[in-house]
């Protein structure tokens, strides 16, 4: 998926480096992945250590792509020119797997705390994919949101 037109600054937050190239590789390739403990399996954001074991080895894994709203703001103040459009959100993300992500959620007419959200990747550069969510395309219909 591709963004609206002109090319965005990288977040410096999300440079890759080599604890999560291989998140960033997989994005590329349209799969979503976090890190599990191998002992365990407790998946952690961002990568690091299980918070049970410690120094178990870790690995990245599949993951289902899917969550619900916890939060999130609207950013108004522009940093960058090329941020055109709407005012983004920034959304707090609880996956399904369990750790808490920020992304931005797009395609939603209105957002909800507790909303189904699922990823979808926004190609930003060429070779920088950035997971984004957006509504949940199997949630229940005639809610609030129409
Ligand atoms: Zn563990």
């Amino acid at each position: 998926m591709s963004g609206s037109g002109a090319p965005r600054p990288f977040p410096g937050d999300v440079a890759p480096d080599a604890a999560d190239a291989e998140f960033w590789a997989a994005c590329r390739d349209g799969r979503y992945l976090v890190m599990r403990c191998g002992t365990c399996g407790h998946a952690v954001w961002p990568a690091g250590a299980c918070p049970r074991h410690g120094a178990a080895p870790m690995a990245w894994t599949d993951a289902s792509g899917r969550g619900a709203l916890v939060t999130w703001t609207v950013v108004h103040q522009r940093y960058a020119t090329s941020f055109a459009g709407a005012p983004p959100n920034v959304a707090l993300v609880e996956l399904d797997e369990g750790p808490l992500v920020h992304a931005t959620v797009l395609g939603a007419e209105r957002l909800e705390i507790g909303m189904r959200l699922e990823v979808a990747f926004e190609e930003i550069a060429p070779d920088v994919v950035l997971p984004v969510f957006r509504p949940a395309r199997d949630r229940p219909r005639g809610s609030l949101s129409g």
